[in-house]
């Protein structure tokens, strides 16, 4: 149900002045009140129709935002509340900022006025999978990304050719309108042109008047070496085309690093595991280790264990930033062999039994078995 015209319930022109709708204010409020219609629905709505409408009409600042804009300029939630999210129209990351202005914008010192309302373009979010190569190395990739692009038939103005722009009425062009809310005076933005402060006669065709179309966009990104999973590379204007030829928001590109075969980032150390026969790790050796660039030989000493971690210096990540590559580091796994023949078998048993019971060359062994005894030896006391 739409609301009865302020003045219309008063029984007032537009032009009254403020002794008259003060005496038809108090006139029909007599004769309205509820405590004189002996609790009557009608004359309770009647009466709170009539206090409204003088709530505004008796306040001169009221009725000025009254006079301009009608009942729509009290209507909306203020600060931001129920349906007043909606006229903020930045989307995307300018909305806090918004917000703000909204609230506060024309509260302390009227900072809006005149002001026009730009509608940036949406900001846009790409996610790129890359090699753990190329994050290391650095890439140069092709994306499409489907956006709002500015339309080639009217450049972004929403207007058909040769047809007429003209200022808002509403809003004379600001984008902002004013309004009282309470004890403060808030601004919002025009609900008229939703924030062009334009008013357009004949919308183009191709884009409906927004002045964007949704396009199919091919980019090329250059990635820098060193980047990593939840890095952001922002390209500047590459977002959303903004309305009405406002300028257009940014595209951020999140890298994800695919997980590699052999290696395991860690910042900027790279970590991987080389298995080594058991021989090797009693008499030592050299093998050789992958590098993202590359072999690289790694001395064993005898008498590794399994589990010994080697640093194999700068041949890890750089950072985007610059600055020292970090390390590979390899652990070491020693390999049990498998699928023996008979004659291997014979030859471990052989060794086997030179080792047993010298605690000299299992020192580990027979430190574990001691503490063993140890412990059980405690329990039956
Ligand atoms: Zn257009
Ligand atoms: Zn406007």
């Amino acid at each position: 149900m739409s609301k009865r015209d302020y003045y219309e319930v008063l029984g007032l022109s537009k032009g009254a002045s403020e002794q008259e709708i003060k005496r038809a204010y108090k006139r029909l409020a007599a004769k309205h009140h509820p405590d004189k219609n002996q609790g009557s629905k009608e004359a309770e709505e009647k009466f709170k129709e009539i206090k409204e409408a003088y709530e505004v009409l008796g306040d001169s600042e009221k009725r000025a935002m009254y006079d301009q804009y009608g009942h729509q300029a009290f209507e909306q939630g203020g600060f931001g509340g129920g349906g007043g999210f909606g006229g903020f129209g930045g989307g995307g990351f300018g909305g806090f900022e918004d917000i703000f202005s909204e609230m506060f914008g024309g509260g302390f010192g009227g900072g809006g006025r005149g002001r026009q309302r730009v509608v940036r373009g949406d900001d846009l979010q790409y996610n790129l999978e890359i090699t753990l190569e190329e994050a290391v190395r650095g890439v140069k990739k092709d994306i499409r990304i489907q956006t709002l692009a500015e339309c080639d038939s009217c450049h972004g103005s929403g207007a058909e050719a040769g047809s007429k722009v003209e200022t808002c009425p509403s809003c004379h062009g600001s984008g902002r309108i004013r309004r009282q809310q309470g004890f403060f005076m808030t601004e919002q933005t025009c609900p008229t042109c939703h924030g062009t402060g334009k008013k357009i006669e004949k919308p183009c065709k191709s884009c409906h008047g927004d002045g964007r179309v949704h396009k199919t966009k091919n980019l090329s990104v250059t990635i820098p070496p060193g980047v990593d999973t939840g890095n952001q590379l922002r390209l500047s204007g590459e977002g959303a085309a903004g309305e009405n030829g406002a300028p257009a928001g940014d595209l951020y590109v999140v890298i994800h690093v695919k997980e590699h075969d052999i290696f395991v980032r860690d910042g900027s150390n790279l970590y991987c595991e080389v298995p080594i026969s058991f021989t090797m790790a009693a008499l030592g050796g050299e093998i050789e280790v992958p590098t993202l660039d590359g072999r690289v030989k790694l001395k064993i000493p005898a008498e590794t264990q399994t589990g010994k971690l080697f640093r194999v210096r700068g041949k890890g990540v750089s950072s985007p930033r610059g600055g020292y590559a970090g390390d590979l580091i390899c652990k070491v796994i020693i390999e049990t062999p498998v699928s023996l023949n008979e004659e291997q078998k014979e030859l471990l048993r052989k060794l086997e039994e030179s080792l047993e019971g010298t605690g000299k060359n299992r020192p580990k062994h027979q430190g574990f078995f001691d503490g063993v005894k140890k412990f059980f030896d405690n329990l039956g006391k």
